[in-house]
Formats: C-alpha cells, sequence, structure tokens
C-alpha cells in the first residue's frame, strides 16, 4: 500500500461517487438487465496484470452501474429503505482504512470502547431502561443484521432454559406473529429448533395485524399443556408488511409468567423512537430481555449494523464465549473490559462503531430527528392524498412514514382487486422514475410506500402521488372499456 497512491485513486473514487450522486436521477430506480447480463460480459479469468483505477471505474459505469437498484435514489420506496449520509460514507471510510479487527478489547481497544460509548448514547437516546446498560448488568453490541441478533439471543435463551431444566431442546418453543419477520424463522433452524416448535400467531386486520395477548396466551397454555416448554417470544415493533406495533407490555408479562425469554425487534422503527413523540411506542420495553434495531434502515447508516441490547449480559457471553489460548491476554484475564467475541457468532468483526458514531455526532441528535420527522411528514402527506381520493384505500392506519394501499374498482371481487393493484405497482415500477413493493395482507395485496431513502424530498413524493393518479386513471379507463 503506497499511502501517495491511495491518495491519488480514493480521490478519483470520491469523484467517482459524487457524479454517481449527482446523475443518481437518470438511471432506473430498479435495476431494469435480464438475467445473466454482467457474468456473460466480464471475462471469464482474472486479469493477469495489474489495471489502472481509471479503467476499473469505466467498467464499473458501463456494466455495474446498469445492475443496480439504486437504494440512494430519491425514487426508491421500496421494502424498507436503507439510508445512509455523508458522515457515515466518511466513517465507513475510516473503519475500513483502519481494517481494525477488535475481536476482543486488547486487538482494538478504541474499537470496543467506542461501541461501548456509541451504545449508551444510543440508548439514553431512546431512553431504553437503565438495566440495558453496561452501567447495570446489560450493555450493547453492534451485530451485522437483526438475523444475527435473533440467532444470538436464541441461543442464550436456549442455554439459560437448558441451565435451569433438564429437557429435550425439541420441546422448546419459540412465538411470534405472522407478521414477525421471516428471519425468525431461520434463526430458528440455525439453532436447532424445528419449523414444527415455532408458533406464527395469526394477526388480524381488525387489530391492526397486532400480535393477541389473549392469542400467546391460549398457544402457549396448549403447549404447556402437551409437556412443551416455551421459550422465546419474538415482538416486532414495526412490522415488516404493514409498520404494526405489538404490545410490548401485555405480551411481555404474559411470556414472564411462563419464564420466557422476550426479544423486541424494532428494525425499521427503531429509529422513530429517537424523537418523543414516538418514544411511547417503546413502553414495555423494559419487559423485555433484549432488544434490536438496525441502523442499516432508516438512521442514514449503511449496511451493515444492527444495536442489540441485552439485560443481562452474561447470558450472552455464557452461551458465546470461548477461551482459546491463542487469544489470551492480562486484560481479558481482569475480567473488566468486554471481549465483543464473545457477544456475537463470528470471532472477527468490523469496526462498524465508527461509522455510527461519525453519523451522531456529524447530526447531532437534533439533525437526526430532524430526517426522521420529514419522512414522517411526507408519508402523512401521503397518505391524506390517498384517503382524499376515492380510487385508493389506505388499508392499514400508518404509523411511521410506511402507507400501505391498494386500487379500488367498483364491483371487483377481491381476486380482480388484486390483480388490478398488482398491475398497477409494475407499470409504476417500468417507468423507471420510481420503485415500491407489495405486501399480502389477510389475503389482500397493497402496495408499500417506504419513505425515507436518502435523497427523497417533498417534490419526489408529489411525482410519485401524479404518477400513481395517472397510472390508475389509464387503468381503470381500460378496465372499463
Ligand atoms: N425485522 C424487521 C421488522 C425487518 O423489517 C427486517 C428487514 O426488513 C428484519 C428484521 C431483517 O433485518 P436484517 O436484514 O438486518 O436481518
Amino acid at each position: 500500500l503506497d499511502p501517495e497512491e491511495f491518495r491519488r485513486q480514493a480521490h478519483i473514487v470520491v469523484d467517482f461517487l459524487a457524479d454517481y450522486y449527482l446523475n443518481i436521477e437518470n438511471y432506473p430506480v430498479c435495476s431494469q438487465v435480464e438475467p445473466g447480463f454482467l457474468t456473460k460480459t466480464m471475462p471469464l479469468s482474472a486479469p493477469l496484470q495489474p489495471q489502472p483505477i481509471e479503467t476499473i471505474l469505466q467498467d464499473v459505469q458501463k456494466h455495474i452501474i446498469p445492475g443496480l437498484t439504486h437504494w440512494q435514489s430519491p425514487g426508491f420506496f421500496a421494502y424498507f429503505q436503507s439510508n445512509a449520509s455523508t458522515g457515515n460514507f466518511l466513517g465507513e471510510m475510516l473503519l475500513t482504512g483502519f481494517n481494525s479487527v477488535g475481536f476482543n478489547w486488547l486487538a482494538s481497544p478504541a474499537a470496543t470502547e467506542l461501541e461501548m460509548v456509541v451504545m449508551e448514547w444510543l440508548l439514553k437516546l431512546l431512553q431504553l431502561p437503565k438495566s440495558f446498560s453496561f452501567s447495570s448488568n446489560g450493555g450493547g453490541v453492534i451485530h451485522g443484521s437483526t438475523c444475527e441478533s435473533f440467532v444470538c439471543t436464541l441461543i442464550a435463551a436456549r442455554e439459560k432454559k437448558l441451565s435451569q431444566r433438564k429437557a429435550d431442546l425439541g420441546k422448546l418453543v419459540v412465538y411470534c406473529s405472522d407478521q414477525t419477520h421471516f428471519s425468525l424463522q431461520k434463526a430458528c433452524r440455525v439453532v436447532g429448533i424445528s419449523h414444527n416448535n415455532v408458533r406464527s400467531i395469526q394477526t388480524k386486520k381488525s387489530m391492526n395485524f397486532q400480535l393477541s395477548s389473549d392469542a400467546l396466551l391460549t398457544a402457549i397454555e396448549s403447549d404447556v399443556r402437551a409437556g412443551l416448554i416455551p421459550l422465546y417470544v419474538c415482538l416486532t415493533l414495526g412490522t415488516t408488511s404493514t409498520t404494526a406495533v405489538d404490545p410490548l407490555l401485555a405480551l411481555s408479562e404474559i411470556a414472564k409468567r411462563f419464564l420466557m425469554w422476550v426479544h423486541v425487534d424494532a428494525a425499521y422503527a427503531g429509529s422513530a423512537c429517537i424523537c418523543p413523540e414516538f418514544r411511547h411506542f417503546l413502553d414495555g420495553v423494559e419487559g423485555a430481555n433484549s432488544f434490536s434495531f438496525n441502523p442499516h434502515k432508516w438512521f442514514l447508516t449503511t449496511l451493515d449494523c444492527c444495536c442489540l441490547w441485552v439485560k443481562d449480559q452474561s447470558d450472552l457471553t455464557k452461551a458465546l464465549s470461548n477461551d482459546p489460548e491463542l487469544l489470551k491476554n492480562k486484560a481479558s484475564d481482569t475480567k473488566n473490559v468486554v471481549d465483543y467475541k464473545d457477544w456475537q457468532i463470528a470471532l472477527s468483526r468490523r469496526f462498524r462503531a465508527m461509522k455510527l458514531w461519525m453519523v451522531i455526532r456529524s447530526y447531532g441528535v437534533t439533525g437526526l430527528q430532524e430526517v426522521i420527522r420529514k419522512h414522517v411528514k411526507l408519508a402523512k402527506h401521503f397518505e391524506a392524498l390517498l384517503i382524499a381520493d376515492k380510487r385508493f384505500e389506505v388499508v392499514v392506519p400508518r404509523n411511521f412514514a410506511t402507507v400501505c394501499f391498494k386500487l379500488l374498482a367498483p364491483n371487483a371481487s377481491n381476486e380482480d382487486s388484486k390483480r388490478l393493484t398488482q398491475t398497477l405497482l409494475d407499470s409504476l415500477n417500468a417507468s423507471g422514475l420510481v420503485y415500491m413493493t407489495h405486501a399480502v395482507i389477510e389475503g389482500v395485496y397493497v402496495i408499500r410506500v417506504a419513505i425515507g431513502a436518502t435523497l427523497t424530498e417533498e417534490k419526489h413524493v408529489h411525482m410519485l402521488w401524479d404518477m400513481v393518479q395517472e397510472h390508475a386513471t389509464h387503468l381503470l379507463a381500460s378496465c372499463a372499456d
């Protein structure tokens, strides 16, 4: 690594990226390439000789960019956004530049301690209970994904339960709702809990797709009667399809009666809770054993970044620690330092706290709150426009910055209505100007509009609304013909 050559090439790449952002609206939001577009055009073998950065970037422009779906585009309203910021990019440059692998405290004391600092800052910002703090028995760790946090907390819960009572792994049961993110099912498989022992409890539109206390209690009691052991319940603050919020307090009280582990997954909506007006959604989190949210969704921080707090850090470390000779050192022996390798699956870890620290410092709390409020305001406005137009139905009340709607057709069956909304979505996406995705809830096909991409402003939401109206008019007219 030649520092001067690094300086020269890095400047070229920064210029390239700045131009990408300047021109991002010229690209179709969702990539329109066909499968194999790249594998068929790229050389079959790696180059033998070094190639200059200028040539490589020409290929990025010509071959890679057409195959990108532009998540940072202002017309991106799909899934949940993964937004970003200048502060984040600079933090990412620093953490990659240092490439410090802080698996234990000694391997990079600053990486560990900055992570502890940032997790305590966020704990205060979210007004999480003191019991999740390092100053009590708790603490926070940055994982790569919510799925990883599911796996780690499931393993912690499993080990804790099996240390308390002798039981077969096959007797442990996990509870969630049919709206819980599907990665919980995968995490259960990873930790050895079979599909048959995961209760995905049905939710209802009449209850805004929240997990019901009665339904949870009934499922648990039935399992207990059958000799099974309730282990873990996953509650969601902001479900993926409709951003429903489970009643944390009531559900965690039931779980506690059965000595279960309660995890609260706020992957998307956790970010909103830094604003006092949304904090009430977190009420009841004090009943949880663990809580996680993804700054890599709505906190201007790029992948990968999931913040997990646990009430009792020893639950995690007892389940996940190992002590190989190779890593032995005096600091770890004192037990007065955090060795984050014992809070996660892998040994190696990125210095993710650096980018989160940069984001928080460069925006400040008020700046971050402003971003959340802007997105919510835009979503509220979009929702109001839909409500005022009788051709649309907002299918569930909006909680945050995601709106779910469908197109209504006079006298249409549910099947016709589904086809119509699907056609509307396809035609809007085919324009290349916007990109949205769908959900099916209680058999109803809805278009999800998640507002929160990096560059989305009011004018883009207006453009979306104009397009929705125009495409719906055409579609309904063609149906009437
Ligand atoms: N939980 C919720 C509510 C989500 O919406 C998502 C992703 O959208 C996840 C979990 C999965 O997150 P990750 O990709 O970080 O595992």
